[in-house]
């Protein structure tokens, strides 16, 4: 079911970790951000719109990992985008013939066999410094940096003050930082919290990739919420945050199996009473919170 969160922007939630679709009307047609997750609610979406008599004119990949890359044939076959980076991730992931299977392998086995994997990752990269999304519709600025993963990009939909975050700035899962080809990845998230904080003013909406939308109050909350756990990461404190642990929505049984929903990496080492309570595993601090990538690595 759509749901309004401003003028002319909807949100689709799917059951999976509270997947947020995002659906901005344009002139022509619809930009959708994110699709969803498992095939019947992404058809449900494509019908949705189709009762409202819209079409989808061009698609948005926030950021290279699994659950932002699916698509379904009744969306139609507009132009789908990510950053030149987020591209290129794709591309090099989903080069080799065994790609998908891994991917497969990586989706918790209760939805794998719902999740669609036919129309994966086939997205088009926006020149690099690429500032809006282009189509007919109110601006969409691209902010781009390097946290949760290569290529993320928040969108900031400034005529309609609503921030679309991706993996960023969610009030039901832990910063999941990406160790791929950065030699600081603490810094590079300070960095994009600092990139999200400089936008802030213009947000009454923000949107997560999973959780609940949240007003004006809360792009500031959850960014001072996600900086005060990268520094207690970075200064191997226990973070005290409530997204951890027994009460944690989430926390308790994602973040010993997968801490990051599409990745598997690093966590197989952490005892689930350890993982419930500190959010990592003992042998690698950062492994364990950190979503190397929904897609495999090799
Ligand atoms: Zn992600």
């Amino acid at each position: 079911m759509l749901r309004p969160v401003a003028e002319g922007v909807l949100i689709h939630q799917s059951e999976f970790m509270q997947s947020n679709a995002v659906v901005v009307q344009g002139r022509a047609g619809v930009l959708l951000i994110d699709p969803g997750v498992t095939g019947y609610e992404i058809a449900c979406l494509a019908n949705d719109l189709r009762e409202l008599g819209q079409t989808v004119v061009a698609g948005f990949s926030t950021h290279p990992h699994w659950d932002h890359l699916l698509w379904h044939a009744e969306l139609g076959a507009a132009p789908r985008y990510g950053t030149a980076r987020c591209a290129a991730t794709v591309r090099d992931r989903l080069s080799d013939p065994g790609a998908k299977a891994r991917i497969a392998a990586l989706i918790p086995p209760d939805i794998a066999e719902q999740v669609p994997l036919d129309l994966l990752g086939l997205i088009t990269g926006l020149p690099a410094e690429t500032a809006q999304i282009p189509w007919d519709g109110p601006q969409v600025r691209i902010v781009e940096h390097q946290a949760h993963a290569p290529g993320h990009a928040a969108l900031l939909i400034e005529e309609r003050g609503v921030l679309v975050a991706g993996d960023m700035l969610s009030d039901v899962l832990i910063p999941m930082l990406d160790l791929n080809d950065t030699a600081d990845p603490i810094e590079d998230y300070l960095a994009a919290l600092r990139l999200l904080e400089g936008v802030a003013g213009d947000v009454d909406v923000l949107v997560p990739g999973h959780g609940s939308i949240g007003g004006a109050d809360q792009v500031r909350a959850r960014i001072d919420q996600d900086r005060a756990y990268v520094h207690a990461l970075h200064d191997a404190h226990v973070p005290s945050d409530p997204r951890v642990g027994p009460s944690a929505t989430y926390g308790k049984d994602w973040l010993p199996r997968i801490g990051c929903l599409a990745c598997t990496n690093g966590n197989s080492s952490a005892s689930p009473k350890e993982a419930s309570a500190t959010g990592r595993p003992a042998s690698d601090p950062l492994a364990g919170l950190a979503c190397t990538s929904v897609l495999p690595t090799s």
